[in-house]
Protein backbone atom coordinates (compact mmCIF):
# COMPACT_ATOMS: atom_id res chain seq x y z
CA UNK A 1 0.00 0.00 0.00
CA UNK A 2 1.22 3.52 -0.85
CA UNK A 3 3.69 4.76 0.33
CA UNK A 4 5.32 1.46 1.00
CA UNK A 5 6.30 -0.76 -1.33
CA UNK A 6 8.47 -4.45 -2.07
CA UNK A 7 11.97 -3.56 -2.68
CA UNK A 8 13.25 -7.26 -1.81
CA UNK A 9 13.40 -10.75 -0.34
CA UNK A 10 11.26 -13.29 -0.33
CA UNK A 11 8.59 -14.67 2.06
CA UNK A 12 8.36 -18.80 1.46
CA UNK A 13 6.45 -21.32 2.81
CA UNK A 14 7.58 -24.80 2.43
CA UNK A 15 9.87 -23.46 -0.18
CA UNK A 16 7.04 -21.41 -2.16
CA UNK A 17 7.52 -18.24 -2.47
CA UNK A 18 3.88 -16.57 -2.15
CA UNK A 19 5.29 -13.44 -3.55
CA UNK A 20 7.12 -13.94 -6.72
CA UNK A 21 5.94 -17.77 -7.13
CA UNK A 22 2.36 -16.74 -7.11
CA UNK A 23 2.77 -13.96 -9.59
CA UNK A 24 4.62 -16.29 -12.25
CA UNK A 25 1.46 -19.40 -11.24
CA UNK A 26 -1.11 -16.68 -12.23
CA UNK A 27 0.33 -15.91 -15.43
CA UNK A 28 0.51 -19.37 -15.94
CA UNK A 29 -3.16 -19.84 -15.26
CA UNK A 30 -4.04 -17.03 -16.49
CA UNK A 31 -2.90 -18.04 -19.72
CA UNK A 32 -4.39 -21.31 -19.72
CA UNK A 33 -8.00 -20.07 -18.83
CA UNK A 34 -8.07 -16.99 -21.25
CA UNK A 35 -6.19 -19.46 -24.01
CA UNK A 36 -5.68 -17.71 -27.44
CA UNK A 37 -7.63 -14.10 -25.35
CA UNK A 38 -5.16 -11.64 -23.98
CA UNK A 39 -4.55 -11.95 -20.66
CA UNK A 40 -5.80 -8.56 -18.91
CA UNK A 41 -4.60 -7.26 -15.49
CA UNK A 42 -8.09 -7.96 -13.90
CA UNK A 43 -7.64 -11.95 -14.79
CA UNK A 44 -4.03 -12.04 -13.47
CA UNK A 45 -5.06 -10.45 -9.73
CA UNK A 46 -8.18 -12.36 -9.96
CA UNK A 47 -5.60 -15.60 -10.17
CA UNK A 48 -3.25 -14.19 -7.83
CA UNK A 49 -6.04 -13.86 -5.66
CA UNK A 50 -7.75 -17.46 -5.96
CA UNK A 51 -3.65 -19.30 -5.18
CA UNK A 52 -3.64 -16.99 -2.20
CA UNK A 53 -6.92 -18.16 -1.37
CA UNK A 54 -5.73 -21.82 -1.28
CA UNK A 55 -2.79 -20.81 0.78
CA UNK A 56 -4.71 -18.38 3.37
CA UNK A 57 -6.30 -20.95 6.51
CA UNK A 58 -4.35 -23.83 4.80
CA UNK A 59 -0.70 -23.52 4.35
CA UNK A 60 -0.99 -20.19 6.94
CA UNK A 61 -3.27 -18.83 8.76
CA UNK A 62 -3.25 -15.53 10.69
CA UNK A 63 -4.91 -14.30 14.03
CA UNK A 64 -4.53 -9.97 13.52
CA UNK A 65 -4.12 -7.72 16.29
CA UNK A 66 -7.74 -7.13 18.18
CA UNK A 67 -9.02 -10.22 16.01
CA UNK A 68 -12.30 -10.54 18.41
CA UNK A 69 -13.43 -6.84 15.78
CA UNK A 70 -13.41 -9.03 12.95
CA UNK A 71 -16.37 -11.09 14.03
CA UNK A 72 -19.55 -10.52 12.07
CA UNK A 73 -22.23 -8.95 14.28
CA UNK A 74 -25.25 -10.84 12.59
CA UNK A 75 -23.51 -14.05 12.98
CA UNK A 76 -23.75 -16.46 16.09
CA UNK A 77 -20.78 -17.19 17.44
CA UNK A 78 -21.07 -21.06 16.73
CA UNK A 79 -21.94 -19.85 13.34
CA UNK A 80 -18.63 -18.63 12.38
CA UNK A 81 -16.93 -21.55 14.00
CA UNK A 82 -18.93 -23.47 11.43
CA UNK A 83 -17.94 -21.54 8.22
CA UNK A 84 -14.34 -21.28 9.47
CA UNK A 85 -14.14 -25.55 10.46
CA UNK A 86 -16.13 -26.38 7.21
CA UNK A 87 -13.90 -24.48 4.34
CA UNK A 88 -10.66 -25.12 6.38
CA UNK A 89 -10.66 -28.34 8.00
CA UNK A 90 -11.94 -31.29 6.72
CA UNK A 91 -9.25 -33.88 7.83
CA UNK A 92 -10.36 -32.40 11.61
CA UNK A 93 -13.92 -33.41 10.62
CA UNK A 94 -12.95 -36.66 8.90
CA UNK A 95 -10.49 -37.57 11.79
CA UNK A 96 -13.59 -36.46 14.58
CA UNK A 97 -15.75 -39.19 12.73
CA UNK A 98 -13.66 -42.02 12.55
CA UNK A 99 -12.80 -41.57 15.91
CA UNK A 100 -16.19 -42.93 17.18
CA UNK A 101 -16.44 -46.25 18.29
CA UNK A 102 -18.54 -47.38 15.42
CA UNK A 103 -19.39 -45.55 11.78
CA UNK A 104 -23.05 -44.70 11.02
CA UNK A 105 -24.00 -44.67 7.13
CA UNK A 106 -24.70 -41.35 7.64
CA UNK A 107 -20.76 -40.95 9.12
CA UNK A 108 -20.15 -42.67 5.68
CA UNK A 109 -21.81 -40.61 3.50
CA UNK A 110 -20.18 -37.11 5.30
CA UNK A 111 -16.97 -38.46 5.05
CA UNK A 112 -17.63 -39.13 0.97
CA UNK A 113 -19.33 -35.43 1.09
CA UNK A 114 -15.92 -34.41 2.72
CA UNK A 115 -13.84 -35.66 0.23
CA UNK A 116 -15.36 -34.63 -2.98
CA UNK A 117 -15.46 -31.02 -1.50
CA UNK A 118 -11.18 -31.50 -1.57
CA UNK A 119 -9.65 -29.09 -4.49
CA UNK A 120 -7.09 -31.33 -4.99
CA UNK A 121 -5.82 -35.23 -5.71
CA UNK A 122 -3.43 -34.38 -2.43
CA UNK A 123 -6.04 -33.47 0.08
CA UNK A 124 -8.14 -36.52 -1.38
CA UNK A 125 -5.34 -39.15 -0.97
CA UNK A 126 -5.33 -37.36 2.37
CA UNK A 127 -8.39 -37.95 3.89
CA UNK A 128 -9.26 -41.19 2.36
CA UNK A 129 -5.50 -42.01 3.97
CA UNK A 130 -7.10 -41.02 6.98
CA UNK A 131 -10.03 -42.84 7.15
CA UNK A 132 -8.71 -46.16 5.77
CA UNK A 133 -5.89 -45.78 7.80
CA UNK A 134 -7.72 -45.10 11.27
CA UNK A 135 -10.89 -47.04 10.35
CA UNK A 136 -11.30 -50.56 12.29
CA UNK A 137 -12.93 -52.17 8.92
CA UNK A 138 -9.56 -53.30 7.39
CA UNK A 139 -7.43 -55.84 9.44
CA UNK A 140 -4.24 -54.86 8.00
CA UNK A 141 -4.05 -51.10 8.67
CA UNK A 142 -0.03 -51.11 8.67
CA UNK A 143 -0.11 -52.29 5.40
CA UNK A 144 -1.96 -49.31 4.07
CA UNK A 145 -0.42 -47.23 6.11
CA UNK A 146 3.10 -48.27 4.55
CA UNK A 147 1.65 -47.72 1.11
CA UNK A 148 0.36 -44.33 2.27
CA UNK A 149 3.78 -43.34 3.55
CA UNK A 150 6.12 -44.85 1.25
CA UNK A 151 4.66 -44.74 -2.16
CA UNK A 152 6.61 -42.90 -4.85
CA UNK A 153 3.66 -43.38 -7.19
CA UNK A 154 1.01 -41.09 -5.62
CA UNK A 155 -1.13 -40.55 -8.82
CA UNK A 156 -2.14 -44.35 -8.90
CA UNK A 157 -2.05 -44.62 -5.12
CA UNK A 158 -6.14 -45.32 -4.80
CA UNK A 159 -5.27 -48.75 -7.48
CA UNK A 160 -2.76 -49.47 -5.04
CA UNK A 161 -5.08 -49.42 -1.95
CA UNK A 162 -7.86 -50.79 -4.02
CA UNK A 163 -5.47 -53.91 -4.84
CA UNK A 164 -5.17 -54.44 -0.58
CA UNK A 165 -8.52 -54.53 -0.35
CA UNK A 166 -9.63 -56.65 -2.92
CA UNK A 167 -6.90 -59.12 -1.50
CA UNK A 168 -8.46 -58.38 2.52
CA UNK A 169 -11.97 -58.50 1.22
CA UNK A 170 -12.28 -62.32 -0.14
CA UNK A 171 -14.73 -64.44 0.84
CA UNK A 172 -15.64 -62.08 3.61
CA UNK A 173 -19.61 -61.36 4.51
CA UNK A 174 -21.87 -58.76 3.15
CA UNK A 175 -21.68 -56.22 5.73
CA UNK A 176 -17.49 -56.09 4.91
CA UNK A 177 -18.38 -55.56 0.67
CA UNK A 178 -20.60 -52.74 2.33
CA UNK A 179 -17.51 -51.08 3.11
CA UNK A 180 -15.32 -51.97 0.55
CA UNK A 181 -18.50 -50.80 -1.58
CA UNK A 182 -18.08 -47.23 0.42
CA UNK A 183 -14.36 -47.20 0.11
CA UNK A 184 -14.54 -47.61 -3.51
CA UNK A 185 -17.28 -44.88 -3.79
CA UNK A 186 -14.84 -42.21 -2.57
CA UNK A 187 -12.69 -43.91 -5.26
CA UNK A 188 -14.97 -43.09 -7.58
CA UNK A 189 -14.75 -39.43 -6.36
CA UNK A 190 -11.74 -38.92 -7.82
CA UNK A 191 -12.86 -40.09 -11.15
CA UNK A 192 -9.84 -42.85 -11.79
CA UNK A 193 -12.00 -45.92 -10.79
CA UNK A 194 -14.50 -47.06 -13.65
CA UNK A 195 -17.84 -48.76 -12.94
CA UNK A 196 -16.91 -51.91 -14.22
CA UNK A 197 -13.93 -52.51 -11.48
CA UNK A 198 -16.46 -52.08 -8.49
CA UNK A 199 -18.99 -54.12 -10.12
CA UNK A 200 -16.69 -57.08 -10.30
CA UNK A 201 -15.70 -57.30 -7.16
CA UNK A 202 -19.73 -57.33 -5.58
CA UNK A 203 -21.17 -59.46 -8.41
CA UNK A 204 -22.38 -61.93 -5.68
CA UNK A 205 -25.13 -59.96 -4.28
CA UNK A 206 -27.48 -58.60 -7.03
CA UNK A 207 -29.35 -56.48 -4.35
CA UNK A 208 -26.35 -54.47 -3.54
CA UNK A 209 -25.38 -54.58 -6.98
CA UNK A 210 -27.98 -52.65 -7.88
CA UNK A 211 -28.22 -50.82 -5.39
CA UNK A 212 -24.46 -49.58 -5.87
CA UNK A 213 -25.51 -48.65 -9.35
CA UNK A 214 -28.17 -46.52 -8.46
CA UNK A 215 -25.77 -44.73 -6.07
CA UNK A 216 -22.76 -44.38 -8.58
CA UNK A 217 -25.04 -43.06 -11.03
CA UNK A 218 -26.18 -40.53 -8.80
CA UNK A 219 -22.78 -39.85 -7.43
CA UNK A 220 -21.44 -39.64 -11.53
CA UNK A 221 -24.53 -36.70 -12.07
CA UNK A 222 -22.82 -35.10 -9.01
CA UNK A 223 -19.53 -34.68 -10.10
CA UNK A 224 -20.87 -33.91 -13.47
CA UNK A 225 -23.40 -31.10 -12.41
CA UNK A 226 -20.73 -29.69 -9.78
CA UNK A 227 -18.61 -28.02 -12.50
CA UNK A 228 -17.27 -24.71 -10.33
CA UNK A 229 -16.37 -25.06 -7.06
CA UNK A 230 -19.21 -22.72 -5.89
CA UNK A 231 -21.86 -25.21 -7.52
CA UNK A 232 -19.93 -27.89 -5.45
CA UNK A 233 -20.19 -25.91 -2.22
CA UNK A 234 -24.34 -25.35 -3.06
CA UNK A 235 -24.70 -29.07 -3.74
CA UNK A 236 -23.17 -29.81 -0.71
CA UNK A 237 -24.92 -26.73 1.61
CA UNK A 238 -28.34 -28.39 -0.13
CA UNK A 239 -27.72 -31.68 1.02
CA UNK A 240 -29.31 -33.42 4.01
CA UNK A 241 -25.89 -34.72 4.98
CA UNK A 242 -24.51 -30.91 5.67
CA UNK A 243 -26.61 -30.99 8.59
CA UNK A 244 -25.06 -33.84 10.22
CA UNK A 245 -21.32 -32.40 8.95
CA UNK A 246 -22.26 -29.54 10.64
CA UNK A 247 -22.94 -31.39 13.97
CA UNK A 248 -19.75 -32.79 13.69
CA UNK A 249 -17.92 -29.92 12.95
CA UNK A 250 -19.65 -27.82 15.86
CA UNK A 251 -18.77 -31.16 18.34
CA UNK A 252 -14.72 -30.07 17.27
CA UNK A 253 -15.34 -26.39 17.98
CA UNK A 254 -16.60 -26.81 21.34
CA UNK A 255 -13.93 -29.00 21.97
CA UNK A 256 -11.47 -26.68 21.54
CA UNK A 257 -13.07 -24.33 23.44
CA UNK A 258 -13.21 -25.99 26.31
CA UNK A 259 -9.83 -26.27 26.37
CA UNK A 260 -9.93 -22.68 26.59
CA UNK A 261 -11.50 -22.26 29.46
CA UNK A 262 -15.16 -21.77 28.14
CA UNK A 263 -16.90 -24.15 30.55
CA UNK A 264 -19.90 -23.36 28.59
CA UNK A 265 -19.45 -23.58 25.16
CA UNK A 266 -22.77 -24.62 24.03
CA UNK A 267 -24.70 -21.90 25.32
CA UNK A 268 -21.79 -19.02 24.59
CA UNK A 269 -21.28 -20.25 20.91
CA UNK A 270 -25.45 -19.79 20.50
CA UNK A 271 -25.25 -15.75 21.18
CA UNK A 272 -23.64 -13.23 18.88
CA UNK A 273 -20.66 -11.57 19.07
CA UNK A 274 -21.67 -8.46 20.76
CA UNK A 275 -23.41 -10.30 23.71
CA UNK A 276 -20.41 -11.52 24.83
CA UNK A 277 -16.92 -10.04 26.99
CA UNK A 278 -14.41 -9.02 24.28
CA UNK A 279 -11.95 -11.72 25.93
CA UNK A 280 -14.45 -14.70 24.72
CA UNK A 281 -14.52 -13.03 21.22
CA UNK A 282 -10.86 -13.17 21.32
CA UNK A 283 -10.49 -16.74 22.62
CA UNK A 284 -13.09 -17.18 19.83
CA UNK A 285 -10.91 -16.54 17.18
CA UNK A 286 -8.00 -17.99 18.39
CA UNK A 287 -10.28 -21.49 18.85
CA UNK A 288 -11.06 -20.64 14.95
CA UNK A 289 -7.45 -20.32 13.98
CA UNK A 290 -6.65 -23.85 15.43
CA UNK A 291 -9.52 -25.38 14.66
CA UNK A 292 -8.17 -25.22 10.95
CA UNK A 293 -5.59 -27.80 9.73
CA UNK A 294 -2.78 -25.20 8.72
CA UNK A 295 1.23 -25.84 9.16
CA UNK A 296 1.73 -21.76 10.30
CA UNK A 297 -0.32 -19.97 12.83
CA UNK A 298 0.83 -16.06 12.98
CA UNK A 299 -0.40 -14.74 15.86
CA UNK A 300 -0.27 -10.90 16.80
CA UNK A 301 -0.09 -9.88 20.53
CA UNK A 302 -3.10 -12.83 21.28
CA UNK A 303 -3.05 -12.39 24.46
CA UNK A 304 -1.66 -9.05 25.77
CA UNK A 305 -4.18 -6.93 26.21
CA UNK A 306 -5.44 -9.56 28.96
CA UNK A 307 -5.91 -9.83 32.64
CA UNK A 308 -2.88 -12.43 33.88
CA UNK A 309 -5.69 -15.37 34.18
CA UNK A 310 -6.64 -15.27 30.66
CA UNK A 311 -3.27 -14.87 29.24
CA UNK A 312 -2.52 -17.56 31.04
CA UNK A 313 -5.38 -19.89 29.49
CA UNK A 314 -5.21 -18.39 26.29
CA UNK A 315 -0.75 -19.12 26.59
CA UNK A 316 -0.82 -22.20 27.77
CA UNK A 317 -4.06 -23.41 25.38
CA UNK A 318 -1.28 -22.50 22.48
CA UNK A 319 1.34 -24.38 24.22
CA UNK A 320 -0.47 -27.69 24.61
CA UNK A 321 -1.72 -27.32 20.65
CA UNK A 322 2.11 -26.73 19.72
CA UNK A 323 3.01 -30.35 21.93
CA UNK A 324 0.22 -31.60 20.21
CA UNK A 325 0.38 -31.04 16.59
CA UNK A 326 4.24 -31.60 15.58
CA UNK A 327 4.15 -30.15 12.40
CA UNK A 328 2.62 -26.92 13.47
CA UNK A 329 4.92 -23.38 13.58
CA UNK A 330 3.52 -20.98 15.30
CA UNK A 331 5.03 -17.08 15.12
CA UNK A 332 3.63 -14.87 18.09
CA UNK A 333 4.59 -11.24 17.22
CA UNK A 334 4.49 -9.21 20.90
CA UNK A 335 5.99 -6.12 23.28
CA UNK A 336 5.38 -8.22 26.14
CA UNK A 337 8.63 -10.27 27.41
CA UNK A 338 6.18 -12.06 29.47
CA UNK A 339 3.96 -13.82 27.14
CA UNK A 340 7.37 -14.29 24.42
CA UNK A 341 9.87 -15.37 27.63
CA UNK A 342 7.44 -17.93 28.66
CA UNK A 343 6.10 -19.81 25.47
CA UNK A 344 8.96 -19.11 22.88
CA UNK A 345 11.68 -21.60 21.78
CA UNK A 346 13.17 -18.40 19.77
CA UNK A 347 13.05 -15.28 20.68
CA UNK A 348 13.78 -12.42 16.86
CA UNK A 349 13.93 -8.81 18.26
CA UNK A 350 12.71 -6.19 15.98
CA UNK A 351 13.31 -2.54 15.47
CA UNK A 352 11.67 -0.58 12.89
CA UNK A 353 11.50 -3.65 10.51
CA UNK A 354 14.74 -5.12 11.12
CA UNK A 355 15.55 -8.29 12.92
CA UNK A 356 18.40 -6.82 15.65
CA UNK A 357 19.11 -9.82 17.88
CA UNK A 358 18.36 -13.71 17.90
CA UNK A 359 18.58 -16.17 20.22
CA UNK A 360 16.90 -18.50 22.98
CA UNK A 361 14.38 -16.89 25.17
CA UNK A 362 17.25 -17.33 28.17
CA UNK A 363 20.08 -15.66 26.21
CA UNK A 364 17.85 -12.85 25.42
CA UNK A 365 16.12 -11.77 28.52
CA UNK A 366 19.80 -13.09 30.62
CA UNK A 367 22.55 -12.26 27.75
CA UNK A 368 20.91 -9.70 25.90
CA UNK A 369 23.66 -7.49 23.42
CA UNK A 370 21.90 -5.08 21.12
CA UNK A 371 21.34 -1.67 23.00
CA UNK A 372 17.94 -1.97 22.09
CA UNK A 373 16.81 -5.24 23.72
CA UNK A 374 19.09 -4.14 26.70
CA UNK A 375 16.89 -1.52 26.75
CA UNK A 376 13.80 -3.23 26.45
CA UNK A 377 14.95 -5.62 29.14
CA UNK A 378 16.06 -2.85 32.27
CA UNK A 379 12.11 -1.12 31.48
CA UNK A 380 10.82 -4.40 32.18
CA UNK A 381 13.13 -5.24 35.29
CA UNK A 382 12.90 -1.58 36.61
CA UNK A 383 9.06 -2.21 36.28
CA UNK A 384 8.78 -5.04 38.68
CA UNK A 385 11.12 -2.97 41.30
CA UNK A 386 9.19 -0.06 41.13
CA UNK A 387 7.63 -0.71 44.27
CA UNK A 388 10.96 -0.09 45.86
CA UNK A 389 10.48 3.89 46.65
CA UNK A 390 14.02 4.83 45.43
CA UNK A 391 14.30 3.36 41.68
CA UNK A 392 12.87 5.29 39.07
CA UNK A 393 11.45 3.75 35.50
CA UNK A 394 14.40 3.28 33.18
CA UNK A 395 13.17 3.88 29.20
CA UNK A 396 14.53 4.68 25.97
CA UNK A 397 15.06 8.57 24.94
CA UNK A 398 13.08 9.35 20.86
CA UNK A 399 10.70 7.73 19.38
CA UNK A 400 10.45 4.83 16.82
CA UNK A 401 11.12 6.32 13.09
CA UNK A 402 9.18 6.81 10.42
CA UNK A 403 9.39 3.73 8.31
CA UNK A 404 8.39 5.35 5.39
CA UNK A 405 11.84 7.40 5.66
CA UNK A 406 13.71 5.45 8.36
CA UNK A 407 17.42 6.72 9.60
CA UNK A 408 20.16 5.93 7.39
CA UNK A 409 22.71 2.73 8.66
CA UNK A 410 21.74 1.39 12.02
CA UNK A 411 17.88 2.10 12.23
CA UNK A 412 18.59 2.08 16.38
CA UNK A 413 21.10 5.12 16.07
CA UNK A 414 19.75 8.33 16.88
CA UNK A 415 18.29 6.76 20.18
CA UNK A 416 21.12 4.53 21.03
CA UNK A 417 23.65 5.98 23.52
CA UNK A 418 26.57 3.93 22.37
CA UNK A 419 26.69 5.21 19.15
CA UNK A 420 29.81 5.58 16.76
CA UNK A 421 30.80 7.73 13.56
CA UNK A 422 29.94 4.18 11.16
CA UNK A 423 26.23 3.60 12.97
CA UNK A 424 24.82 6.31 11.12
CA UNK A 425 26.84 5.55 8.03
CA UNK A 426 26.31 1.81 7.67
CA UNK A 427 23.92 -0.96 8.36
CA UNK A 428 25.51 -3.50 10.53
CA UNK A 429 24.76 -7.15 9.71
CA UNK A 430 23.00 -9.85 11.87
CA UNK A 431 26.06 -11.71 12.79
CA UNK A 432 26.65 -14.41 14.82
CA UNK A 433 28.19 -13.46 18.35
CA UNK A 434 28.19 -17.27 20.10
CA UNK A 435 26.24 -20.48 18.59
CA UNK A 436 22.63 -19.86 18.06
CA UNK A 437 22.80 -15.98 19.39
CA UNK A 438 22.94 -13.39 16.74
CA UNK A 439 23.45 -9.32 17.08
CA UNK A 440 23.31 -6.59 14.40
CA UNK A 441 25.81 -4.14 15.99
CA UNK A 442 28.96 -2.53 15.38
CA UNK A 443 29.79 -3.18 19.18
CA UNK A 444 30.65 -6.73 18.45
CA UNK A 445 30.80 -7.02 14.48
CA UNK A 446 31.82 -5.11 11.80
CA UNK A 447 30.45 -6.59 9.24
CA UNK A 448 28.52 -4.67 7.02
CA UNK A 449 24.72 -5.55 5.08
CA UNK A 450 25.13 -5.09 1.85
CA UNK A 451 22.13 -2.56 0.05
S1 LIG B 1 25.15 -0.30 15.61
FE1 LIG B 1 25.71 1.54 16.70
S2 LIG B 1 23.84 2.71 16.89
FE2 LIG B 1 23.28 0.64 16.31
S3 LIG B 1 22.85 -0.34 18.21
FE3 LIG B 1 24.99 -0.76 17.76
S4 LIG B 1 26.12 0.85 18.73
FE4 LIG B 1 24.02 1.50 18.73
Amino acid sequence: MEPGYVVGGSVRINGFNIYRDVKSLAKFEASIASGKKRKTGETLIREQERIMQKIRGHSITLVPENAFRSLNPALKLKDHMVYTVLSRNAAGICSSIIKREKASLQDVEALIELVQQQPDIAGRNRLIGIWLTENAIFNNRSLIFNVFENSTDQENLHEQIFDIISKEKKGTDVSEIENVRNTLLLELQKNKLSLDIIMANDEKDTELKADLERELQSIELKLKSSTSPKDLVRSILNSTKYEHIREVALSYCYQVLRELGIDDPEKIADLYPDDVPVVIRQKMVIAMAFSVDSGIIVLDEPASNYDVNTKLKILSFIREQHRRKKELSIVIFSKDLTVLNSISDRLLVMYAGNIVEEGTPETIVSDSKHPFTSSVINTFSAAERVTEKSDKLEFTLGFSPDLTDPPKGCRFHPRCKFRMDICSLKKPLLAPLTEGHNVACFLYSEQVEED
